[in-house]
């Protein structure tokens, strides 16, 4: 029995007029909205007065803490208050027994602690027997989905709270293709229950938590319950329950709703999660791998540019929604002023992602979420085996396995590394026959002097000696591209996690590492799939240890030049290298800087695909193009101001005679101090500077401070000839010691300007980056 039962009208902040003071006492909307709101200090039990609310006028003026705020209506409208003004309770006056003082304490009270919780899940799963259980009502259980689609709503104590429990039709899922799923959505989207109570049926989980899975994109503040707990102890299954939910930051508790068990206990932890809010249950975002996540970011870019989006469901729930084509959401949105933008792009990204996963978007997607639940349950789930079934999964018991997944992984990736040296090694001779061919005609037809001497010299040498690792490159990102297209990447991500764990990281930084071989740039970009800001930091700030494909010319160059064997091991060890500082560094940051704060997190196992052809070719065209490009702009202006600092002032060339120092060696001298106990000569040392514009430019200053000075005859035409030929300082040729050490300076000293750029605005973006949103 209730003495007091909280009157079911509510208040607003919108509803209080010029003037008067309110008290808020609970905040509705989703986790990144209540968030902004928590921050302006709109907080439980604070009092809020109102200084300007004329009818129809948006913003609202509100005094909070001292200082003067203002809402837009639509916000204002999700702040649940009690007024502080005695006319305000009018109706309470004629026949209180309590001062008005006191009743409005009461009332503040009960509103505090009155939660609304709605019961979600697949019918049958045991709702409306946890109903009858905590309300003690009578409703029949056992039902089938039928014509009638109705809610009941029951009341009841629990340690001092009162529970509204809304018992909602069955659902598989929460699209708009039937009367319980349109029924229940919109429950969600208008009622703003305080806490969603997800029950799951324990032995049919996989299915189960697909729901579970919208709840998350929808932001719900939640507790899952595990029900038919019972019979699933039976099948000899078992679950780590308590490190699913640490992995999904929400409460998941074992419950058997026929008998009662466990009710106590969820019960509990609603009045958790209500209370401690931003606490204990924190927003998680499910990873839907790059083609979706974009799509996901340029939608929810267009959608927060309007005011109400602060109300509506959560704009990751409302993007995928949109890609998918949803009526419901489509028309939720359509009085947006960018509503047709927002449509083109959801039909944009749409038909890329269906032609690039050759299927439906609707089954992109929910392939998607199978991998979040996959993912989460390998790591929680021990099957009883002889229940095991044949699933899409099978290769994952080999290439997850405990003991071959680690070496299976080393062996692909070493092939990765002899197949870009080997295969690449014959398109790159080719090309490099040919820029050489390519100058001894030029020399030939353009008469001798200044222009000449800057196209051959300058031109040819600097963008001509990047050209021809292009092949190189390209196969490292075919490779890197059918890694991630089979789904194969994300096995690294959890093969990897263990060790990752030891250096302070999360497996899942694996995947920027391996992207980072190809560029550093997209690699920071690809962070964001990590859920913890400082995992992301530590990765961001060393990924530019693993050797980009910019340095891979250089490394190349060199190992041809001065190591006649082990081509392939010397390459890899390079690799390994910058991996080993990454993690040292690491390490080190996160025992220092960054102090560990470990969570687990789902590691998607999205099914394995045959990559297609279209995909792969649309990702060396990307890449090829981005390459031409950097040679046509910021490689060739480099190769250009290098070629002018060897050229000026004047040298005469004919009598071999050098009149004045160039340039680029005055400032050679000023380095060569700094890099002489290397063993390096001022040729290296000042091509090792113009390695900040973008690394490949090492071998270009390379090519034009090396080939310039040389006569011009057949035997001289390769770079890799004239290296070997070299003397430095004190007349000895370089070693294979000095080479690598060479190579180790390239591999460890600053990052290229695009990266350091990069480096920055990423961390900039994650310090700005609301943590719950
Ligand atoms: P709803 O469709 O989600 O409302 O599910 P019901 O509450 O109607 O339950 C469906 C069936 O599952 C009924 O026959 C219940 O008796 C049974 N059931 C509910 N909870 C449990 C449980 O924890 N253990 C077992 N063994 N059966 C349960
Ligand atoms: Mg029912």
């Amino acid at each position: 029995a209730i003495a007091h039962r909280v009157k079911d009208a509510k208040v607003t902040l919108a509803d209080i007029s010029t003037g008067n003071r309110c008290m808020i006492v609970k905040l509705h909307g989703h986790g990144g909205f209540r968030h902004r709101i928590l921050e302006m200090g709109f907080i439980k039990g604070e009092i809020v007065e109102v200084i300007k609310n004329a009818p129809l006028q948006d913003p609202i003026e509100y005094k909070v803490m001292g200082t003067h705020i203002s809402l837009r209506r639509s916000e204002a409208t999700q702040i649940e208050v009690v007024s502080l003004e005695e006319d305000a309770h009018h109706d309470y006056l004629y026949n209180g027994t309590l001062t008005i003082q006191e009743h409005i304490a009461q009332e503040v009270a009960q509103r505090q602690k009155k939660i609304v919780v709605a019961l979600v899940g697949n019918p049958n799963c045991g709702k409306t027997s946890f109903f009858n259980f905590t309300t003690g009502m009578h409703e029949k259980v056992g039902n089938y989905s039928g014509v009638t689609v109705d809610s009941k709503v029951g009341i009841f104590n629990h340690k001092g709270y009162e529970i509204h429990l809304t018992d909602l039709p069955g659902t598989y899922s929460l699209t708009e293709y039937t009367p319980e799923e349109i029924y229940v959505r919109d429950f969600l989207s208008n009622h703003h229950p305080d806490v969603v109570l997800n029950i799951v049926d324990a032995g049919n989980l996989e299915r189960n938590l697909f729901l579970t899975t919208q709840l998350i994109d929808q932001n719900m503040r939640m507790v899952v319950a595990l029900n038919m707990y019972d019979e699933f102890e039976k099948t000899g299954n078992i679950l780590n329950y308590n490190k699913l939910s640490s992995m999904l930051y929400f409460p998941i508790l074992p419950l058997v709703a026929k008998t009662g068990k466990g009710i106590e206990n969820v019960l509990d932890n609603i009045i958790d999660v209500y209370e401690n809010d931003l606490v204990k249950s924190k927003h998680i975002h499910i990873n839907y791998g790059n083609d979706v996540e974009e799509a996901i970011k340029s939608l929810n870019e267009l959608l927060k540019k309007n005011d109400n989006v602060g109300y509506l469901p959560h704009s990751r729930y409302l993007s995928l929604k949109l890609l998918e084509n949803d009526s419901v959401i489509n028309k939720e949105i359509s009085n947006m002023s960018n509503y047709d933008e927002i449509l083109k792009t959801a039909s944009f990204y749409r038909q890329k992602i269906e032609k690039a996963y050759k299927d439906d978007i609707t089954v992109v997607i929910s392939d998607l979420k199978y991998g979040f639940i996959r993912g989460a349950l390998n790591e929680t789930l021990k099957v009883n085996n002889n229940q095991q079934r044949k699933s899409a999964y099978d290769l994952d018991k080999i290439l997850t396995n405990k003991w071959l997944g680690f070496p299976i992984l080393m062996i692909f990736i070493w092939l990765i590394f002899q197949g870009t040296f080997t295969i690449g090694a014959y398109p790159q001779q080719w090309l490099e026959n040919g820029v050489a061919w390519l100058s001894h005609i030029l020399r030939g037809i353009i008469p001798a002097g200044i222009w000449a001497d800057m196209l051959i010299d300058g031109v040819i040498a600097g963008v001509g000696g990047v050209l021809i690792f292009l092949p190189n490159i390209l196969i490292l990102f075919v490779f890197i591209s059918i890694l991630e297209d089979t789904g194969y990447m994300a096995r690294a991500a959890f093969i990897m996690d263990k060790i990752m764990h030891i250096f302070g990281l999360h497996g899942k930084s694996f995947i920027p590492y391996v992207i980072g071989f190809g560029c550093s740039v997209p690699a920071i970009m690809a962070t964001r799939t990590l859920e913890n800001h400082r995992d992301r930091i530590l990765t961001v700030c060393t990924i530019p240890f693993m050797s980009c494909s910019a340095r891979l010319p250089v490394y190349t160059l060199f190992v041809s030049a001065f190591f006649d064997s082990y081509q392939g091991l010397v390459l890899m060890s390079l690799y390994l290298v910058g991996i080993l500082v990454a993690m040292l560094t690491s390490s080190l940051m996160s025992k220092t800087i960054f102090k560990k704060t470990f969570g687990h997190f789902v590691m998607e196992l999205p099914p394995y695909r045959i990559p297609t052809l279209r995909n792969t070719l649309i990702h060396i065209w990307s890449r090829t193009s981005m390459y031409l490009k950097k040679m046509g702009t910021i490689i060739l202006l480099a190769s250009l101001i290098i070629w002018g600092l060897t050229y000026f002032p004047r040298h005469d060339k004919n009598t071999d005679n050098l009149t004045k120092q160039s340039y680029i060696e005055q400032i050679g001298h000023i380095v060569e101090p700094v890099i002489k106990p290397l063993g390096f000569d001022w040729k290296m040392g000042v091509s090792l500077l113009t390695g900040l514009a973008a690394k490949e430019i090492v071998v270009s200053s390379l090519g034009i401070l090396y080939m310039n000075d040389e006569p011009i005859d057949e035997e001289n035409l390769s770079l890799q000839k004239a290296l070997q030929n070299v003397k430095t300082v004190d007349d000895k040729p370089i070693t294979p010691l000095t080479a690598y050490s060479f190579l180790l300076f390239i591999l460890l000293y600053f990052p290229c300007i695009a990266t350091i750029t990069a480096i920055w605005k990423e961390i900039g973006y994650i310090r700005t980056e609301r943590e719950l949103c």
